[in-house]
């Protein structure tokens, strides 16, 4: 397709109108980089109007790497013999929480592999450990599916967020990632229940990953613009080597820029990261996620001596640095893109009510 045309499919994005899905594959596929400069500075021109300059950040807090799923491409699979397993205590949690409020953070996320240690009453008293602790914070959760009960007591203990990333909006390409004892249909109808109880809620989705299709890429875009979440992370599939897809390529840089500036315009008031995956592959992944229309960065809070484990790909940078090293570099990095971080819960600004 004509340069002018790629810029008037970006045109009729921004101006909130339904474009086909030929002219969604062909935004994908164009490599004029005029097109695809005009696609950020649409994408950080909506992103301003809305949030400003300001950078969000997220403390994550990986409390466990045992996991009972053997998602295909995840590196704490149940099935890698080879992973080195630790849990941490409730003590080690609210350690990293008090560290991480000194250091201006106002959310934490508890993300974990889905481990029956963690009982829900475990949960459920950390939550209001936390709240009580810091009643100014956000307390999201990542820790997977589970039931309708347990995901309301969660939320009445205090917990406001939930990330529960898609992985894909295509029901065949869900079944080539996982195992047949995962399904679709399930991380679906949690990410419904979640928003029905009252949740702000992540999906989300890899880029990249194997037999991954542009036509399931615009399914993910089509399920994103119309669940329109509180958040969305995406970052580019990486291959972990004890893994069945250690041999498969990782996602593109390009690629990934690409889906942040059109989910950006897609749904336009969303919370946006610039993951970690994306400044795996790339020395500068997340200032140009920033500058793609990403306004979210999420800084590890863990302990030192346990990062390298939570390694659910290959080559995860910040494990070897303290968290107030880490938030010192990253300041600089968001400076350095022309932003600027925020002590603030950074809540989503709702401009959109989901149907
Ligand atoms: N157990 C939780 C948290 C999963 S880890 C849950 O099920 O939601 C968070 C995210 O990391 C996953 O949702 C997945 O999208 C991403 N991830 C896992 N393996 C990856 C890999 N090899 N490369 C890039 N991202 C990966």
């Amino acid at each position: 397709m004509e340069l002018m045309n790629v810029k008037a499919i970006i045109d009729e994005l921004k101006a909130g109108r339904s474009v086909s899905d030929a002219e969604l594959e062909a935004l994908l596929a164009t490599e004029d980089a005029d097109a695809v400069s005009y696609l950020a500075a649409c994408a950080r021109e909506v992103r301003e109007k809305i949030y400003g300059k300001a950078v969000y950040i997220r403390g994550l807090i990986e409390f466990t790497n045992y996991c009972k799923n053997s998602c295909y491409y995840c590196g704490i699979n149940c099935k890698n013999a080879k992973a080195d397993r630790y849990r941490l205590s409730d003590e080690e949690i609210l350690d990293c929480v008090r560290e991480g409020y000194e250091l201006g953070f106002r959310t934490f996320v508890l993300q974990g592999g889905e481990d029956p240690f963690y009982t829900d009453d475990k949960i459920i008293s950390l939550i209001r450990e936390i709240k009580s602790m810091h009643p100014d914070c956000a307390v999201t959760l990542s820790i997977g599916e589970k039931s309708e009960a347990s995901y309301r007591a969660f939320f009445e203990a205090g917990a406001d967020r939930y990330l529960l990333r898609h992985e894909t909006a295509s029901p065949e390409h869900y079944a080539k990632l996982h195992p047949g004892d995962l399904s679709f249909e399930n991380r679906m109808n949690c990410l419904k229940t979640l928003r029905k109880i009252g949740f702000q809620v992540g999906c989300g989705m890899m880029v990249g990953s194997p037999y991954q299709t542009t036509q399931n890429l615009i399914a993910d875009l089509r399920f994103i613009s119309e669940f329109k979440p509180d958040m969305c992370g995406i970052g580019p599939f990486i291959p972990h080597k004890d893994t069945i897809f250690k041999n498969e390529p990782q996602g593109g840089l390009q690629l990934t820029l690409k889906l942040l500036s059109i989910i950006r315009l897609l749904v336009p008031d969303v919370l946006l990261p610039a993951t970690t995956a994306l400044g795996t592959i790339d020395p500068e992944g997340r200032e140009k996620g920033l500058r793609h229309g990403a306004n979210v960065v999420m800084p590890n809070l863990s302990p030192v001596n346990v990062r390298a484990k939570y390694a659910i790909y290959d080559g995860k940078i910040c494990t070897g640095s303290e968290s107030a090293e880490c938030i010192k570099c990253l300041s600089a990095r968001v400076k350095a893109a022309g932003y600027e971080i925020v002590v603030d819960r950074g809540d989503h600004k709702k401009m959109f009510v989901a149907e």
